[in-house]
């Protein structure tokens, strides 16, 4: 038997000095010859612990030994009993801080961990291109709406039309998807494979009417009043700003603004497509997450000569997945660690023309267990910058929200539902994803639809029985 590696099979990527320029994937994928060398690196462990970091419990080394083996279509099979978008959480799952920070053979100290994202890529990948059969909507075992194409709201939908539910989606955009489709960028994960991977969740039965902005276009009394039951999904998408002097000067964004304008409205392709963003020299994103990598890493790609994030704690605590930021680094987004704008500055006439900042230093740990940011006293400098992309974070999206207050919210403005059943204060209507965790990760998100699709299910036979007796 051949020697097992100490490190990961690498995967090809575009070299940084092209791809800095184009919004083509950076990660090329494995060969199935690549995926069986790094497949053969799994020990095969027992009471694999793996699986139990994976948030939907994905029996791991089974899907691993398929590939090993060379039965793609074994390992597909063992994979999608867990997962509706495997080519997608295959792409995105911060695995360095799931299934792939407690595989055994990574714990030992000569070897890296296996690549389990990039197989878990590689078999959906070839399921992707292998044909499938569209079925009918349910045998009506009920009706469920579901509100939000999300991942979360995605698995639902899905699992609960494996169930035979008769389900419908509204999602207030023009394209289905969430995050998936107006958040990350091409790059990272190109739109064609997400709606490859929701049009197959689609064909399994499931309804999808987009441009429906439910508490506008239709009322969540008329949701309840039409269907059995029902999942509000509707992610947590709102802008936040620091709330700084200068704030409504022209060139600074909200990532959301940005990315979506980037994402959903092809912006880069202006003028095949109609809605720009700015051409910019100098951009300054602020923030330390993924979201915050995905705006600089647009902007790069959209012709900017510098673009710096500007974070306010250092390296050690950076949020971001670690593969990201190393990403980034190669395409020469520059970093300010420890620190924090203040003011947006005007040029005269409105315009963004550089971004006033502090330095700051760590003090004692706060609730989170990170340690504090403390302003060091007559440290500001100044960045120049046409363009500021605030990346701190999205809040509750508000519109179906405020026109359902019946619905109890917790103090973060989130819907308060349990997290183990997915129930709210409003018996059939749960909930899940972000909109219930706060900006979280897609598999969490899917991990709640899971949930809530198995409850939503259990709750509409027990009415059901309880009607005839
Ligand atoms: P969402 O994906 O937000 O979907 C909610 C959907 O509900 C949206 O389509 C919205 O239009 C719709 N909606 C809202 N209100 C209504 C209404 N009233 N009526 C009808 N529809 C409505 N996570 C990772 O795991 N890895 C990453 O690399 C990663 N990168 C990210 C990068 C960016 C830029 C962002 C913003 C997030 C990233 N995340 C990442 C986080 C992840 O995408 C989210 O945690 C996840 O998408 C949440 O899923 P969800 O289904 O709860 O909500
Ligand atoms: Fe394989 Fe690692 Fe899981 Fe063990 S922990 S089964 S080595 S992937």
């Amino acid at each position: 038997m051949a020697k097992r590696s100490y490190t990961k099979t690498p995967m090809k990527e575009q070299a940084p000095d092209s791809r800095k320029h184009n919004f083509d994937e950076v990660a090329l994928g494995y060969t199935l010859e690549e995926g069986q060398l790094e497949a053969s690196r799994c020990l095969q462990c027992k009471n694999a612990p793996c699986i139990d970091k994976c948030p939907v419990m994905i029996d791991i080394p089974d899907f691993i030994q398929a590939i090993a083996e060379g039965d793609m279509s074994q390992a597909y099979e063992v994979l999608s009993r867990y997962t509706n978008l495997p080519a997608i959480c295959g792409r995105v799952c911060p695995q360095e801080k799931q299934c792939e920070m407690v595989c055994r053979l990574g714990r030992s100290k000569k070897f890296e961990p296996v690549a389990i994202g990039k197989l878990e890529r590689l078999v959906a990948d070839w399921a992707l291109d292998q044909p499938y059969e569209a079925q009918e909507v349910g045998q009506n075992k009920g009706r469920v709406a579901v509100i939000g194409s999300g991942p979360s709201g995605l698995t639902t939908a899905g699992d609960l039309a494996k169930l035979g539910y008769d389900v419908t989606i509204y999602e207030a955009l023009h394209s289905p998807g969430g995050v998936l489709t107006y958040g990350i960028p091409e790059f990272r994960l190109p739109k064609k494979i997400v709606k490859q991977e929701i049009d197959r969740i689609i064909a399994q039965g499931v309804n999808l009417e987009t441009n429906v902005v439910v508490g506008k276009t239709i009322t969540m009394n008329e949701i309840i009043e039409e269907f059995d039951a029902c999942y509000l999904s509707v992610g947590a998408g709102a802008p936040r700003f620091q709330g700084i002097k200068g704030t409504s000067l022209n060139g600074v964004y909200s990532s959301s603004e940005y990315l979506t304008r980037v994402n959903l409205m092809h912006g880069y392709q202006f003028p095949q497509y109609d809605t720009p963003v700015q051409k910019s020299k100098n951009v300054v994103v602020i923030g330390g997450g993924n979201v915050a990598m995905d705006a600089a890493r647009s902007a790069k790609r959209l012709g900017a000569d510098n673009v710096s994030i500007v974070y306010r704690r250092s390296l050690e605590e950076l949020p971001a997945r670690e593969e990201e930021y190393h990403h980034s680094v190669e395409e020469g987004i520059n970093y300010h660690w420890l620190s924090n704008p203040i003011e947006y500055l005007d040029d005269g006439n409105g315009r963004l023309t550089a971004v006033k900042c502090v330095q700051m230093e760590l003090g004692e740990s706060d609730e989170s267990g990170r340690r504090r940011p403390i302003v060091i006293p007559g440290s500001e400098f100044i960045i120049e910058a046409d363009t500021a992309i605030e990346a701190i974070g999205q809040g509750a999206n508000k519109v179906l929200l405020d026109t359902f207050p019946e619905l109890a919210l917790n103090k973060w403005g989130y819907i308060d539902a349990d997290e183990e059943s997915c129930e709210t204060s409003i018996p059939g209507v749960f909930a899940g994803g972000d909109i219930v965790t706060g900006a979280a990760t897609v598999i969490l998100a899917m991990g709640a639809g899971k949930i809530a699709a198995n409850e939503i299910d259990q709750y509409i036979q027990k009415t059901k029985q309880e009607q005839l007796v």
